[in-house]
């Protein structure tokens, strides 16, 4: 550290004054010359302070040259002016560091401060909000969220820490889990979490269970009724009534085991690994159940590629094939054609299955793998169908790297195309 040697420069002032008293002594002029030195010395003084002044306004530049006093001070301001840019590099080092860490947060972050004004946000609170940093810094947060169950949430987070969903200002498809935390003396971080994908997946386990309940509730109420009869009339059951029950208990046999298809497909650890499938010889198989579901009321033709055979896993793909196979025959009228075909086109492999039978109409065919979906309820009650089938065949088609391509005409027919990537090839 620099210091100032005031001694070495009281004591040259002194030898100054007393060489002016001397001279002015030895010349006659006693008052004049010393005079004159203690003139130019406060000369000297004013000049130095100027260009001190001046200095301190272009902070940028070298100090001036100088020499006693003047020479130290400067010194001493430029040091001290070094210290300080580094101290300021080293905060803005830190300061970059905490910003770019902050945007990197996958939530959007904000800092209110007491008015609930926003002082401060992160990148993704650009991104997802649609905020803008010259604009919305200095805004209140509820006027960018403007839901009024956030703005009644952000009321109360200063007595409770409590969570809020809230649906994206900018996109209704996104999902948003609000928390606030607390900190220096009146602000507030508050973090967006998109929790869409949680979202979702409640609401389907939320559909699944009603609509599983759904579909058991018609079969059982059926069931139940016919029992109550048999157990008031005693004697002989009316054999119709023992036949409705079977259907009854067949559908609800047939859904569980959809349902445990599925989840089976889904469980990644009860999976299966790819093997070679012989798939000629499994749709030769298929060919034969086609003819005992349909009792000879259908046309069905098989075309199948002698040797295109495809790696997978053969109990899911029977599992896909044979749904489609069974709904073509389900959705045709007696007399009508079921065509299945094998074979390698343009590269791909593909497996289609074309009907001409009732048809599907245009607006249903986007949602027709969902789960329980149905193309109007009478007509599939009537076939005892699921509504899982083509779940089934869509999940199977995603393990194998596969897509399905439907097209259908309403009373003409439909097609149904499993197209497996050559790489599937085996
Ligand atoms: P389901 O068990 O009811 O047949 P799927 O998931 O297999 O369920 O099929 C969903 C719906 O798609 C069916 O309810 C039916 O309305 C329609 N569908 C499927 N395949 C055909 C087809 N080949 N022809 C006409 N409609 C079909």
């Amino acid at each position: 550290m620099l210091k100032l040697n005031w001694k070495l420069h009281l004591t040259r002032l002194a030898t100054g004054i007393s060489a002016a008293l001397l001279i002015g002594w030895w010349s006659g002029y006693l008052v004049l010359v010393p005079g004159i030195f203690l003139l130019l010395y406060l000369a000297w003084q004013v000049f130095n302070s100027i260009r001190l002044y001046k200095w301190l306004q272009i902070w940028d530049m070298d100090p001036p040259e100088s020499f006693g006093m003047w020479a130290d001070i400067f010194d001493r301001i430029a040091a001290l002016q070094k210290q300080n840019r580094k101290r300021s590099r080293q905060y803005q080092e830190v300061i970059d560091d905490f910003t770019s860490m902050a945007d990197a947060l996958p939530d959007a972050t904000l800092v209110i401060d007491r008015d609930d004004v926003i002082r401060w946000f992160n990148d993704s609170a650009v991104q997802l909000l649609d905020l803008q940093p010259n604009i919305d810094r200095g805004q209140a947060v509820t006027n960018l969220i403007r839901d009024p169950a956030f703005a009644e949430w952000l009321s109360v987070q200063g007595k409770v820490q409590t969570t809020l969903d809230i649906t994206c200002p900018n996109d209704d498809n996104i999902t948003l889990q609000a928390s606030a935390v607390r900190f220096r003396k009146n602000q507030r971080l508050i973090i967006l979490r998109d929790i869409t994908d949680v979202h979702n997946l409640d609401r389907m386990r939320r559909d699944l269970v009603a609509n599983v309940s759904h579909e058991l509730r018609t079969p059982l109420t059926v069931l139940l009724g016919y029992l109550e009869i048999i157990q008031a009339q005693k004697g002989e059951p009316d054999p119709q009534a023992i036949e409705r029950m079977l259907k009854q208990a067949r559908q609800m046999h047939a859904l569980l085991e959809d349902l445990l298809e599925l989840s089976r497909l889904q469980d990644d650890e009860k999976h299966d690994s790819p093997t070679q499938v012989d798939i000629p010889a499994m749709l030769t198989q298929l060919a034969e159940q086609a003819e005992d579901l349909s009792q000879g009321q259908h046309k069905i033709e098989f075309n199948i590629e002698a040797g295109l055979q495809l790696r997978g896993v053969e109990a899911d793909l029977k599992s896909a094939f044979q749904n489609l196979v069974n709904n073509a025959i389900k959705y045709t009228p007696p007399k009508g054609t079921v065509q299945v075909t094998w074979k390698e086109t343009h590269g791909d492999l593909v497996c289609a299955v074309k009907d001409n039978g009732i048809g599907i109409p245009h607006r249903d065919i986007p949602r027709l793998t969902e789960r329980f979906y149905r193309v109007g309820d009478d007509r599939n009650r009537k076939t005892g169908g699921t509504g899982l089938g083509l779940a089934i065949v869509k999940h199977v088609l995603n393990t194998h790297d596969a897509r399905l391509e439907i097209s259908s005409e309403p009373g003409k027919g439909s097609e149904f195309r499993c197209i497996f990537p050559t790489e599937r090839k085996a």
